[in-house]
């Protein structure tokens, strides 16, 4: 993988976003992979299909770019329609979503970054104002994807801070998510909102008395739930179980450092 944008590529156009569009999605084509198999073998869609930019010839994953010039990655991504994505992200449809941030005095790539599809909820993506009375299509209401909300786990990069990391990393942090694939709605919901709780805490190990703290703000969101606590242990279990955070002793978990990976 190199970091390099091919500029040869952008020689014919004259618009900015279509030259930033051109040159990352020719990057993705050439240099990334896709983390599902591993194969370099990733395949535009023809222009303007409405559900993905890429598709694996190997595997049939699907991806979405989206693309920035920035060097840092900040948290909100802008998107099209906000009604097409919350449609999108309660359908089988949906893809996964590549992000992509590129220094533009050098032409390379700095963060390349991959959330799977089943880390998106409706909390993450959030309603613009709708557009003015004299825009052209005014009323129209577009949607940021606000990445700082997906849980860490789930942001999973190929590069960052312009370092490549190892594609067997990439590979066993997909991986070790995949378990969410087939998890749906409120059970879906738990799972994301635990390991977001478990990020909040700033440090490496966390105690079950530090988890409980969340209590209250779980409660907000599942007013129905009497066993917070309960539900809490529980979920603590079940991604100890999957491999997303290790148990040290009684009523004490180490978490995964996807930071310095
Ligand atoms: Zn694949």
């Amino acid at each position: 993988m190199k970091l390099d944008l091919d500029i040869n590529k952008a020689k014919n156009y004259t618009s900015n976003s279509q030259i930033a569009r051109v040159l990352t999605e020719n990057w993705v084509k050439v240099h990334s992979y896709c983390p599902n198999c591993r194969e370099n073998n990733l395949e535009e869609f023809e222009n303007n299909k409405p559900v993905a930019d890429f598709y694996c010839k190997s595997c049939s994953e699907q991806f979405e770019l989206k693309s920035k010039n920035a060097i840092k990655i900040g948290g909100k991504i802008v998107d099209g329609a906000y009604s097409t994505m919350i449609k999108r992200i309660n359908s089988d449809e949906n893809p996964n979503f590549f992000f992509l941030t590129y220094d533009k005095k050098k032409w390379r790539v700095a963060n390349f970054l991959i959330i799977p599809k089943f880390y998106f909820t409706s909390e993450i993506i959030i309603k613009r104002k709708p557009l003015s009375d004299t825009a052209k299509r005014a009323g129209w209401i577009g949607c940021n994807i606000d990445i700082s909300k997906v849980p860490k786990s789930g942001r999973i990069f190929l590069v960052k801070n312009s370092q490549i990391i190892s594609k067997e990393k990439v590979y066993s942090q997909w991986k070790g998510t995949e378990f969410l694939r087939n998890k749906k709605g409120e059970s879906k919901g738990w799972i994301l909102d635990i390991m977001k709780c478990i990020d909040a805490i700033k440090k490496d190990t966390f105690t079950l008395n530090e988890m409980y703290l969340f209590e209250e703000q779980l409660k907000l969101k599942y007013p129905k739930n009497n066993f917070i606590k309960d539900k809490i242990r529980q979920q603590l279990q079940f991604l100890r179980d999957k491999g997303l955070i290790e148990f040290k002793n009684r009523g004490v978990y180490k978490k995964i450092d996807y930071e310095n990976i």
